[in-house]
């Protein structure tokens, strides 16, 4: 009647599924390889962005250390 018969349909939904499911693992396979880079990046980010330029006289001092630059101890915010 409508040239798709149920098994038919039910096989087809069967395929979309198992490959959906492929590319699900595929998917999280990736990124399980991407969260590794991207936390190396991350700290690597977390370094400089820990790193605070104080605007006296433009040493660069850890900002979790201290709030104040320890060449001139003045507060850089
Ligand atoms: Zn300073």
């Amino acid at each position: 009647m409508f040239g798709f018969s149920i098994p038919k349909i039910a096989l087809l939904l069967l395929i979309i599924f198992l490959i959906w499911q492929m590319f699900k693992i595929l998917e999280k396979r990736k990124n399980i390889k991407d969260n590794f880079s991207n936390n190396e990046e991350e700290e690597e980010n977390d370094f400089y962005e820990a790193l605070t330029e104080c605007k006296k006289c433009g040493n660069f001092f850890s900002k979790e250390d201290s709030l104040l630059c320890p060449v001139c101890n003045r507060k850089t915010n």
